[in-house]
């Protein structure tokens, strides 16, 4: 059984990724526009950022619905949800 260190060690382990995250002091709005504001000043900060990957596997696996993570909107996260799915489901590696 976890003890509470084991388990906040866990979720800073899971979340690790964020502290070289690009938008780390960006506007949070920035990534949570309102519907049909644009999201391409949010997409290109994440274009250069080394986490990116890690930051799209967390928002997939955590199943967020809302914003951009690793780059994508919430619509281009359900395609690669749906992809990644039909993937496995034939037994391939998942991949972005
Ligand atoms: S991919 Fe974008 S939202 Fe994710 S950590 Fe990097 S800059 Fe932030």
């Amino acid at each position: 059984m976890q003890n509470r260190a084991d388990v906040d060690d866990s979720y800073e382990d899971e979340r690790s990724w964020q502290r070289l995250a690009n938008c780390l002091g960006v506007d949070p709005d920035l990534f949570f526009p309102e519907r049909g504001v644009s999201t391409r000043e949010a997409k290109e900060v994440c274009r250069g950022c080394v986490v990116r990957s890690d930051c799209l596997d967390y928002a997939l696996a955590n199943g967020e619905k809302f914003g951009i993570w690793g780059g994508l909107s919430e619509r281009e996260r359900r395609t690669v949800r749906r992809a990644r799915a039909a993937n496995s489901g034939r037994g391939g590696a998942a991949s972005a």
